[in-house]
């Protein structure tokens, strides 16, 4: 091949950033900051924060710039391959994304974040990232959608392999590993019957057989679990469901030690998936908040899956990780400890019918995709999520007719149970039993 380059062709892992020798700083970082000696609550509100020394405003300004001043510092970074630790470009990094990033990788134990504009945009550039030709991935038949398109299609047809397993069972998983196997891609609670992975196990899987571990962890958030700690390479968070939690932002990130986090980078200014200044500040003043909005969420799900459990004229099975009857108990309560989740799916009888009477008869949970904004929000896997597999492909992962996936809110727990209970008794199949029983 006639390339004029030829000289300049670089194996594709020894890119001129990968290479560098240097050591590796945490952050980047506009001002050294430690609190991992803090509470989370605490690192929520204070870590990765930029008070403005000049006019002293309290909290990180946003800084809405496209590019900076170039100076001899500049100029000497982008010499030495340095480009990532100073202010060169938006696209690069600015610091609201820096101060959005630090509070990140202080929540989930990680020495760098990068954020992006979207979920998607932190999957995407994560893999690509880390693939080569030729390469292997093991993942989940339960996967996020976009995750899975990205996977089956894309990797496929720039001729990466994959494996799509069922994320509970440990043999399969390691069945699934090939000689050539480089990533195991898995959501550590999936979407929507809150299945769990066996984190401890696949951790061991991933080191034995020399593969990198990435868990996109967006159902569990940093407050539930901190999969870092259980030494899983990177994490990812669509930022735009809990991280954001207001419904009203895009984004997403990924955490983990600054080696890998170097080599994911030049795959989002490939990509382009930079996350805006004013979405950064968005997202900085919402994590403030994260710690105390996961706790009531928390107990929200688990006191409305407690009484959907007692509805069992109506409500035939409730999946929530909180529950006794939940079918990886052992495996919840030691990864867990109770802090399980906001989200809670329930499968009513009468199928998906009586699904749509009960979402229709909802004052409060309002219809809609997404999840982990302070609103509860209600929706059917059959005709969003899950709408791109045949409900053949929905019964082999479990997703039976007349399952509702619930985003509980941090609204008052009585106000949402009372919301659902009447919502219940205006399924068809329920208000023809009422009926009976008043008659009789
Ligand atoms: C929403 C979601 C994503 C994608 O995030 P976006 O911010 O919409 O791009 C990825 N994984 C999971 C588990 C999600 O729920």
């Amino acid at each position: 091949m006639n390339n004029p380059f030829k000289d300049l062709d670089r194996n594709n892992s020894e890119l001129w950033f990968n290479k560098l020798k240097r050591k590796r700083k945490k952050g980047p970082r506009m001002q050294e900051s430690d609190h991992s000696n803090l509470g989370i609550s605490t690192q929520c509100v204070h870590s990765g924060q930029y008070d403005d020394p000049i006019t002293r405003a309290v909290g990180t300004p946003i800084y809405q710039t496209s590019t900076f001043y170039l100076n001899e510092d500049t100029y000497a970074a982008i010499g030495d391959g340095n480009v990532r630790d100073e202010m060169i470009y938006t696209r690069y990094g600015n610091p609201s994304q820096w101060s959005v990033q630090d509070k990140i990788a202080q929540l989930e134990n990680a020495e760098s974040t990068l954020v992006f504009s979207s979920g998607m945009g932190a999957i995407s550039a994560t893999i690509l990232g880390l693939v080569e030709k030729g390469c292997h991935v093991v993942t989940s038949r339960d996967l996020y959608g976009g995750s899975y398109n990205l996977i089956y299609e894309d990797l496929q047809r720039f001729g990466i392999e994959s494996s799509f397993v069922d994320m509970t069972n440990i043999k399969e998983i390691e069945n699934a590993i090939q000689e050539n196997t480089k990533l195991l891609f898995f959501e550590s609670l999936s979407n929507p019957l809150l299945k769990m992975l066996p984190l401890e196990e696949v951790v061991q899987l991933a080191k034995k057989n020399g593969c990198r571990l990435i868990i996109d962890n967006t159902f569990l958030t940093p407050c539930n679990l901190k999969v870092l700690d259980y030494g899983v390479d990177l994490v990812i968070n669509s930022a735009t469901k809990y991280l954001g939690g207001h419904s009203d932002l895009i984004a997403g990130a990924v955490s983990g030690s600054r080696k890998l986090i170097d080599q994911i980078w030049p795959q989002l200014l490939k990509n382009g998936s930079s996350m805006d200044p004013h979405a950064c500040y968005l997202l900085e003043r919402s994590l403030k908040t994260l710690s105390i909005r996961m706790n009531v969420h928390n107990d929200n799900a688990q006191t409305l899956a407690e009484f959907l459990e007692t509805q069992e004229d109506i409500v035939e099975e409730v999946y929530y990780p909180g529950l006794s009857s939940y079918a990886q108990k052992e495996l919840s309560e030691s990864l867990l400890k109770g802090r399980c989740t906001g989200m809670v799916s329930f499968r009513l009888k009468g199928g998906n019918k009586s699904a749509h009477q009960f979402l229709n008869a909802l004052h409060i949970a309002k219809e809609a995709t997404s999840l982990g904004g302070v609103e509860s929000l209600i929706s059917l896997p059959y005709n969003t999520s899950q709408a791109s597999l045949t409900k053949q492909q929905r019964e082999a992962i479990g997703i039976k007719d007349g399952v509702v996936r619930m985003s509980v809110g941090i609204e008052n727990i009585e106000d949402i149970i009372a919301d659902v209970q009447q919502g219940l008794t205006k399924i068809e199949i329920q208000k023809e039993k009422l009926c009976e029983t008043t008659l009789t």
